[in-house]
């Protein structure tokens, strides 16, 4: 018997021996009922005590003889490993090529070079995604143009895109953010009727789809990111895919000092063919993404089917409104689980208590991104050198970009709603979801109680 129902007999048998079992009244019995009933915040016992599955995940028996193979070696700088890495790849999203490069930031800001956006130009982005989406934009010299977030889907709003396309515009950034496919079908469209380039940050989106079609090649380009946190994690890392070999063979020359390679001709060192930089990943980086991939496809299928349940168990819970997908997605990669809060169905308990109250019950949670398109770094962008030199004044206003780049869906967003549960949380079994959705249920019942008491 657990201590609380022992209290609890012991409390209405001495009461009604005593004679005074009738002023107690039933709620306060079963507010005393169960621990389990009793928030973890207010002293309850959580809902889980175990830790979630360790991030990223490394198996020394199967993981690690190819990248002692290459320690031994001496070979270290790209070789033939990293070149099998690019084609395995390539393969695994079902694009024509694959180049590694050091990040993911660096693979966008490679891939709108190589397709010709720079200085003058303006780039569409959405708000709702990691900085370093906009940091890429911003690095080539073009201007970032803020759409706002859908509110179900959370990716760029797709009939907000067109509004905000100029005589400048070159280019659509769509990002799949949190691993949730943006609306490609729509897009493409768009940039198709308005001629621009698009260029798919996929850094959070390995193997996601819309009709089996994986994330990435819908573009002129994909890019994605290998850092630690990333569901397929190398530390740092990142890669272009596409199916246009002169556009990978420029952005191989690129990344290469911009030495001559395939399409690009010349000679090394004498008639260097383009202007690069050097982003080549090492040859055990390469060994390392090898053993990660071997992995990622039964991963992303868990991913998949805890979150399609723990959506499921947790839709009906009042002020709970988790994801939508766009009906043509055939598979998420699930960065990261997202749903909507909402304080009012909670009785008015302010997010920040319960992400606390959450992580108290032992479940990883937080909030989620800030609005990247009110951030000070953009008026620094607007006053460098080169925006002064590229633009004209009335665009590097700072109050007028501001007004220009409102995003009042995904303040609302970023601001009051958003819940993420880290992606290693779905990395485990039915019942794990079971008990995310019973902590949340728990909290919501005894929402007012926890808002008085913390
Ligand atoms: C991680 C990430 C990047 C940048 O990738 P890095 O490898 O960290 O440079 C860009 N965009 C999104 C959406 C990301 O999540």
């Amino acid at each position: 018997m657990k201590k609380n129902e022992y209290s609890r007999r012991k409390f209405i048998k001495q009461n009604s021996l005593a004679g005074v079992g009738a002023i107690v009244t039933p709620s306060i019995i079963f507010n005393i009922t169960k621990d389990s009933d009793i928030p973890a915040i207010l002293g309850g016992k959580p809902v889980r005590t175990e830790s979630w599955p360790k991030w990223p995940r490394w198996n020394p028996e199967t993981d690690e003889a190819q990248i002692i193979e290459v320690l031994r070696s001496g070979v270290w700088s790209r070789n033939k490993v990293v070149t099998e890495f690019e084609e395995k790849w390539a393969e695994t999203v079902g694009a024509k090529r694959a180049l590694a490069v050091v990040n993911g930031t660096n693979a966008i800001i490679a891939a709108l070079v190589q397709l010709n956006i720079g200085g003058g130009d303006e780039v569409i982005v959405p708000p709702y995604t990691f900085i370093a989406t906009i940091a890429a934009v911003l690095a080539t010299g073009a201007m970032p143009v803020f759409v706002d977030t859908d509110p179900e889907t959370f990716q760029i709003d797709t009939e907000k895109i067109e509004a905000k396309i100029t005589s400048r515009t070159r280019a659509i950034l769509p990002v799949h953010i949190l691993g949730l496919p943006a609306n490609m079908e729509r897009i493409m469209q768009i940039a198709n009727n308005h001629n621009l380039v698009v260029v798919e940050d996929a850094c959070q989106a390995w193997l996601a789809e819309i009709n089996y079609k994986k994330m990435g090649t819908f573009g002129d380009a994909g890019c994605f990111s290998f850092q630690n946190s990333k569901n397929l994690p190398i530390g740092e890392g990142g890669a272009i895919v596409s199916d246009n070999d002169d556009f990978i063979d420029r952005c191989y020359s690129y990344h290469n000092y911009g030495n001559p390679y395939g399409a690009m001709v010349g000679e090394v060192g004498a008639g260097t063919a383009i202007a690069g930089t050097k982003l080549r990943i090492t040859e055990y980086q390469a060994a390392i993404g090898l053993a990660q991939l071997k992995r990622l496809e039964s991963e992303t299928e868990t991913r998949n089917i805890n979150a399609g349940y723990l959506k499921s168990q947790i839709k009906n819970i009042p002020g709970i409104t988790p994801y939508k997908l766009y009906d043509n997605v055939t598979r998420a990669a699930y960065h990261l689980f997202p749903f909507k809060y909402n304080s009012e169905k909670f009785d008015g308990l302010p997010r920040a208590k319960f992400l606390q109250a959450l992580n108290a019950e032992g479940v990883s949670c937080s909030k989620g991104y800030s609005t990247l398109n009110t951030m000070p770094y953009l008026n620094n962008a607007l006053q460098s050198k080169n925006f002064q030199k590229m633009y004209p004044k009335e665009m590097l206003d700072y109050n007028l970009f501001m007004e220009r780049n409102q995003c009042p869906v995904n303040d609302k967003l970023c601001n009051e709603e958003m819940i993420w549960l880290p992606q290693n949380v779905l990395l485990t079994e039915k019942p794990d979801m079971d008990g995310i959705a019973e902590a949340i249920s728990k909290i919501q019942k005894n929402a007012g109680d926890i808002d008085s008491k913390i």
